[in-house]
């Protein structure tokens, strides 16, 4: 954490997503407590029928502790904000120190082997020429080794996934750093708030159909909080996913494999995952494509789920402007239509092996984002109501009074040993 000024994080706070005015969290922790029968929120829809029970996100510790700015690593579920080019050189350090060896230089060209169609050798424009039985296409958006090497294709996304550009820029770091990342929905863009210990990174992905470069770095800058300590940077993207990530003797890894955008901020944790996937399915016994299509699978599948959690946002709002309008009332994957659907009828969110996102998270989401249910398990009625009123008092109080007794973030990365104690803000 010291080396990537990394905070922690408890969640994602919305602003305006659902309606303009509206603010919601998707918080990492799990909300009150399920059974067997089914999960917590049946019995919350069920106390709301009898005209108590408060918001569901009153039975989230870890939601309560981000609203009040405080944390504690062994109480609550959390991820990190950290810097990704400091974490980028944390990892090379780490790995050269343990045997890897690094090779620097610029890919000129990628000679095949003409019997298999693998890759056979990278050529750097200093003319050093690397070997390979595996290869890891690293190398972005331009996908050099997986598409230009291999010719394999993108599944365009951006049908559902309008946003194609960002500008990013960083501000002055604050004293008090909240545990969350803010996402502050605009007319048709959206923008991120990230406190990292030196600095907060600040960005405004925006769909370049409904707003123009300059409008939308003059309502970034309009928005930022503190002083900017960097040049604005702006980022193209296109929505999508790799056809195979792996493919031959090569797997995509990063945004070579596809890009979802950052709004549930997913894109490092997809990397991670199928590194180590690659290690648990390691070509020990050469290429095998029974293998390769498991792995395919397994990418397939996580990414998929993430997809639809992103679109979830879009698609359920109540904003009256062009943009979310257009996004309202899009089509939208066959496998998230069924979730909302399940989810309308009967208030039931569920995990799947493959998914990221439990629970808790889906049912943040879409009710923070304003569906209206139109029925729920009845397992709340085989409990008596004082009893159930009693529990759900029990659980607010335990959350609150442990909340109570945590130290404000900024203080638990001090004593934690990670943030500067004579840091300016
Ligand atoms: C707007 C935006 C916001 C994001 N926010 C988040 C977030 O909040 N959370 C998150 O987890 N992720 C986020 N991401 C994604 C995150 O930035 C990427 O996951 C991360 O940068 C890793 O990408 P990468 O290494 O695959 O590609 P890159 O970072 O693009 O690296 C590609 C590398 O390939 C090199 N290269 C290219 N061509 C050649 C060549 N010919 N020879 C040699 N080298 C070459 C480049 O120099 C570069 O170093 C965001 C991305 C964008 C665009």
């Amino acid at each position: 954490m010291r080396k990537t000024q990394a905070t922690f994080k408890l969640g994602i706070e919305f602003s305006n997503w659902g309606d303009i005015g509206e603010r919601y969290f998707h918080a990492f922790g799990q909300i009150g407590r399920s059974t067997w029968m089914g999960d917590f929120q049946h019995l919350w829809q069920h106390a709301s029928s009898l005209g108590w029970g408060g918001e569901l996100q009153d039975y989230c510790f870890e939601l309560q502790a981000a609203k009040a700015g405080k944390f504690d690593k062994d109480k609550a579920n959390y991820a990190y904000h950290l810097d990704a080019g400091l974490y980028a050189s944390f990892l090379s350090e780490l790995s050269q120190k343990r045997g890897v060896k690094r090779i620097e230089g610029t890919i000129e060209s990628i000679a095949m082997d003409s019997e298999n169609g693998h890759i056979s050798n990278l050529v750097l424009k200093n003319g050093t020429s690397v070997q390979g039985d595996l290869f890891i296409d690293c190398t972005g958006f331009k996908g050099l080794l997986i598409n230009g090497a291999l010719g394999v294709g993108f599944e365009d996304w951006s049908h559902w996934l309008p946003m194609n550009s960002a500008w990013a820029v960083q501000t002055e770091g604050k004293k008090e750093i909240p545990p969350y990342t803010k996402s502050i929905a605009h007319d048709a863009s959206w923008q991120w708030r990230i406190p990292l210990q030196n600095r907060v990174g600040n960005g405004l992905v925006f769909c370049s159909d409904y707003t123009s470069e300059q409008d939308a770095l003059q309502l970034l800058t309009d928005n930022l909080e503190g002083d900017m300590v960097s040049q604005p940077r702006l980022l193209k993207f296109k929505t999508g996913k790799r056809n195979k990530t792996w493919f031959k003797n090569c797997v995509a890894i990063g945004l070579s494999s596809g890009f979802l955008e950052p709004l549930e901020s997913t894109s490092i944790h997809l990397s991670q995952i199928s590194a180590t996937r690659l290690v648990q399915m390691f070509p020990f016994n050469g290429m095998d494509e029974v293998l390769q299509t498991h792995f395919n699978n397994y990418v397939d599948g996580e990414v998929d789920s993430i997809r639809d959690f992103i679109i979830l946002h879009y698609n359920l709002n109540r904003r009256s402007e062009p943009f979310w309008q257009h996004v309202a009332t899009m089509d939208i994957p066959d496998s998230l239509q069924h979730r909302l659907e399940l989810y309308k009828r009967t208030s039931i969110a569920f995990k799947n092996d493959l998914d990221l996102f439990r629970v808790d998270s889906w049912n943040q989401v879409m009710l923070g984002q304003g569906i209206k249910v139109e029925g729920y398990h009845q397992m709340g009625r085989l409990i008596k109501d004082d009893n159930l009123r009693q529990a759900f008092n029990d659980l607010q109080e335990h959350i609150n009074s442990t909340v109570e007794g945590l130290p404000m973030h900024a203080d638990f990365l001090r004593q934690y040993g990670v943030l500067d104690l004579h840091r300016k803000p």
